[in-house]
């Protein structure tokens, strides 16, 4: 979000109830939103999502001058949702973490511009992930706008359709698919069931123009036009799991993890306690290399319970300082979880393996 511009922010989780009434979104929405009142008896929702509230802001602030044009505004935060089948832990549930990006510009060319510059940023992250994701023509549904784009992870538990073209990229939400072949090449649809996590709208003027946040084109105040873009943090996480794991281990792709490596030394007062002087040199050979780590240093566990709780967190390497680390030379076990491969390493092969593994913190 930085490389494309955005700067970060956070709104509050209290929107006013007469905003979305101001956007004709809350008799629409209402049996989703949470609502509740202040002393005063004024009512609000808390936010399933922010249109209104950044429209609002934006207002108070004045007509939005072209020079800081387009703006981008982000936030990471917890959204509410009433769903009213909650299910699969954060799945499907009513407070979930997002995040949200809203941008403003002058002119439809150039919010389109923008919308295409975000996308791409979208495309970036997906990629990073490393899991292989399908970018369709959206529903807009009821947050409404010109076009959209969707994120989706294949996904048997997913409760989505997407109707994919059997011979090129091309791919449209079945809610949305009006046609039996593809257009770009009419060859036939394939359908998938997905889970969305992500998803881009063109509003246009929908929400700026009720709620009047506003720019100056040459003298002139008029609506800027919005797109808004949300990624779906605590679903992504979710899916990662569902689809990746085994009974036994969480396997998180590598730049989701919570560290990239885990060293286990060993138990102390064991008879390898003494391999506990190797704890250094490995931490240096992952720090030379960028490669983030965590030191399981609950040495009142047995190597073996502590490698069954990394397994449980989801470290995709770990290293374990044990019986082999006592001879000489010194040997050690390093675990590749997401593959179920283990190799007993010298210090010198460790750099060797994590070099050629070719991971980037
Ligand atoms: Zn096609």
């Amino acid at each position: 979000m930085e490389n494309v511009g955005a700067q970060k922010l956070m709104l509050p989780a209290l929107t006013p109830t007469k905003l979305w009434k101001q956007t004709n979104r809350f008799d629409d929405n209402k049996t989703e939103l949470f609502e509740v009142h202040d002393r005063h008896k004024k009512n609000y929702i808390l936010s399933p999502t922010y249109e209104e509230t950044i429209c609002d802001l934006i207002a108070s602030t004045g007509t939005l001058s072209p020079k800081i044009l387009p703006l981008k505004l982000y936030q990471i935060s917890n959204k509410w949702r009433d769903e009213m089948k909650p299910r699969l832990g954060f799945f499907r549930s009513r407070e979930f973490v997002m995040k949200d990006l809203y941008t403003f510009d002058a002119s439809l060319d150039d919010a389109k511009k923008t919308y295409e510059l975000i996308c791409e940023a979208y495309d970036n992250i997906f990629k990073q992930i490393g899991i292989s994701y399908v970018k369709a023509i959206g529903d807009t549904g009821s947050i409404g706008g010109l076009m959209s784009h969707e994120y989706h992870y294949k996904c048997e538990v997913g409760d989505d359709t997407i109707c994919m073209c059997s011979s090129c990229q091309y791919a449209i939400n079945k809610t949305v698919c009006k046609e039996s072949h593809c257009p770009e090449c009419n060859s036939t649809f394939l359908e998938q069931n997905t889970a969305e996590v992500g998803h881009a709208f063109l509003l246009d003027t929908k929400y700026t123009e009720p709620l009047k946040a506003q720019c100056h084109i040459q003298n002139k105040h008029v609506p800027s036009v919005m797109g808004c873009f949300g990624l779906g943090l605590s679903r992504i996480l979710t899916v990662m799991a569902e689809t990746l794991s085994t009974e036994d281990e969480l396997r998180w792709p590598k730049n989701l993890a919570p560290y990239t490596v885990c060293i286990i030394p060993p138990k102390a007062g064991s008879k390898e306690e003494i391999a506990a002087q190797y704890i250094d040199k490995i931490v240096e050979i992952l720090n030379q290399l960028n490669i983030d780590a965590i030191l399981d240093d609950r040495t009142y566990l047995t190597i073996g319970n502590r490698f069954k709780h990394s397994c449980l967190t989801g470290y995709p390497y770990i290293i374990v300082i044990g019986k082999t680390a006592t001879n000489s030379p010194p040997t050690f076990e390093v675990h590749n979880i997401n593959d179920s491969s283990k190799s007993d390493l010298s210090l010198e092969a460790i750099h060797g393996y994590f070099n050629a593994e070719n991971i980037k913190s």
